[in-house]
C-alpha cells in the first residue's frame, strides 16, 4: 500500500480540457514559504509544463495562486491565505476558465503552426514558451533572410486554413511501441505511457498539455514577429483572444497615427514617408540659412571689435544659445587673420565655452580655456587653436572671460 504522501494526483484535465469545476479529497496539507499548500487525490488544475504555464482558480473559494509538481507526480496547489484542511476533507475546485481558454488556444495553435513549418520547410520546433502577452517557438528554419517574410506568410496561411477547417483534435494514450507506429512530429518524450494529441489529418504530437477540442476554437493564428537567435528562428505569435487583442491594439496605433496625419489608416505609411522627406529637406534648408546668418553675424562682430595689440579679441556671452551654432560662429571668425575668439553661452545651471584663434597666431587657447573651465568648476580641452568646455559656476563666467582676454594682451 502506498502512503498518502506518494499518491499521484489524478489529472482530470488530461481527458477533459473543458472541465472547469470538480470535487476532490484532500490527501495532504501543509505550509510552505508562508503559503498553504494542498494536495488532492484528483485535480482539473494544469500544473504547468511543456511551455504552458499553470492554471489558477479557487479551492473552496480560496484563490489558487500557483501550481507546481511535487515528487511522485503530486500536484501542489499553492493557496493565497491560510485554510487549514484535514486530510480526507472534500473540497470543490474551479479553474479560471478565461486563463485556461487563452492557454489552450496558444498551445493548440502552437501544434498547428509547428506542423505548418514542418510540412512547408522541414523546420523542427525545438522550443516553445507561452508568456503573458505572446507565445514563441524556436525553429530550425533555414530560409534566406530576404525570403523570411514570405515564409512566415505561407506558414500562417496553412495554419489558419487548418483552423478554418474546424478539424477534430483527438487524444490518444499509447505505449512507446504504439507511438513508434504513429507519424509523430519529432519531439522529446520519455514516459512509459504517452499521450498523443492528434489534429485530424494534419498533426500527431506527444504532449501533456491542455488543448482545444476542435481547431476552430483556436481562432486566428497570427505571427507577430520573428528574429534569428542562436542559429534558430524564433517566432512570436498570438492565437484566439490574444490575436483579437493584438489586432485591436495594432489597429488603434495605426488609426491614431493616421488621424494625426489627416489620412486614412492604410495611407499612413506613405504619409509618414512624405513627412520624413519634407523634414529632411527642411533640415537641409535650415542648416543653409544658419550658415548664412552666422556669416553675417561674424562679419558684424569683426567690424565692431577694435584691434588691441594687433589682435581682434572677440569676447561675447550669449544666453542659452545652441552650442553647435556657437562653434560654427567661432570657426567662421577664425577664418580671418589676427582673431582670438572667446565665446560662451549660459543657462542658469551651466556655462559652455568655445575658444579659438586664427592660424596666423601662436597663442594657445586650449591652455587658456582649461584655466577658465577649472575656475567654473568644470572641464574642457581641445587643440592649441580650438578648444571647448564648460562649468557650473555660472556667476564666475563674466569675470573669467574678461581676465582671459586681459591675459592675451599682457
Ligand atoms: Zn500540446
Amino acid at each position: 500500500m502506498p502512503t498518502t504522501d506518494s499518491i499521484m494526483t489524478t489529472k482530470l484535465y488530461w481527458h477533459d480540457s473543458r472541465l472547469r469545476q470538480f470535487s476532490a479529497q484532500v490527501v495532504d496539507c501543509f505550509v510552505q514559504d508562508g503559503h498553504r499548500v494542498v494536495v488532492l487525490d484528483q485535480s482539473a488544475f494544469y500544473p504547468g509544463g511543456g511551455g504552458q504555464p499553470h492554471d489558477t482558480g479557487t479551492l473552496n473559494e480560496v484563490r489558487v495562486l500557483a501550481m507546481s509538481l511535487g515528487e511522485d507526480g503530486r500536484m501542489l496547489h499553492h493557496l493565497d491565505g491560510d485554510m487549514p484542511l484535514k486530510v480526507g476533507a472534500v473540497v470543490s475546485g474551479e479553474i479560471d476558465w478565461s486563463r485556461r481558454l487563452e492557454m489552450l488556444q496558444q498551445h493548440t495553435g502552437q501544434h498547428i503552426l509547428s506542423q505548418a513549418f514542418w510540412q512547408l520547410f522541414g523546420a523542427e520546433t525545438r522550443g516553445f514558451r507561452i508568456f503573458d502577452q505572446m507565445a514563441e517557438i524556436d525553429l530550425t528554419l533555414d530560409v534566406p533572410p530576404d525570403e523570411l517574410t514570405a515564409a512566415m506568410t505561407r506558414a500562417e496561411e496553412l495554419a489558419n486554413a487548418v483552423v478554418f477547417d474546424d478539424r477534430a483534435v483527438r487524444l490518444h494514450t499509447v505505449t512507446p511501441a504504439e507511438a513508434a507506429q504513429l507519424p509523430l512530429r519529432k519531439e522529446n518524450f520519455n514516459t512509459d505511457c504517452i499521450r498523443v494529441v492528434e489534429i485530424a489529418d494534419f498533426d500527431w504530437s506527444p504532449c501533456g498539455g491542455t488543448h482545444a477540442q476542435r481547431t476552430g476554437e483556436v481562432g486566428l493564428i497570427a505571427i507577430h514577429s520573428w528574429e534569428r537567435a542562436k542559429r534558430m528562428t524564433r517566432v512570436q505569435f498570438v492565437c484566439g483572444r490574444r490575436a483579437l487583442r493584438d489586432y485591436r491594439a495594432a489597429n488603434q496605433t495605426a488609426t491614431s497615427v493616421a488621424r494625426r496625419l489627416s489620412v486614412g489608416r492604410d495611407e499612413a505609411p506613405e504619409a509618414v514617408a512624405r513627412l520624413l522627406e519634407e523634414h529632411r529637406q527642411l533640415g537641409r534648408r535650415a542648416r543653409a540659412l544658419v550658415e548664412l546668418a552666422i556669416k553675417a553675424e561674424a562679419q558684424e562682430l569683426l567690424e565692431t571689435t577694435p584691434m588691441t595689440h594687433k589682435l581682434r579679441i572677440i569676447q561675447h556671452i550669449f544666453d542659452d544659445r545652441d552650442f553647435d551654432e556657437l562653434k560654427l560662429l567661432a570657426h567662421r571668425l577664425v577664418t580671418y587673420d589676427g582673431v582670438v575668439v572667446l565665446l560662451a553661452t549660459r543657462t542658469r545651471e551651466m556655462a559652455r565655452l568655445v575658444f579659438a584663434r586664427s592660424t596666423d597666431l601662436t597663442v594657445d587657447v586650449n591652455t587658456l580655456l582649461h584655466a577658465v573651465c577649472v575656475r567654473l568648476g568644470g572641464r574642457g580641452g581641445g587643440k592649441p587653436d580650438f578648444a571647448q568646455g564648460g562649468g557650473t559656476r555660472v556667476a564666475e563666467l563674466e569675470r573669467a572671460l574678461v581676465e582671459a582676454a586681459t591675459a592675451l594682451t599682457v
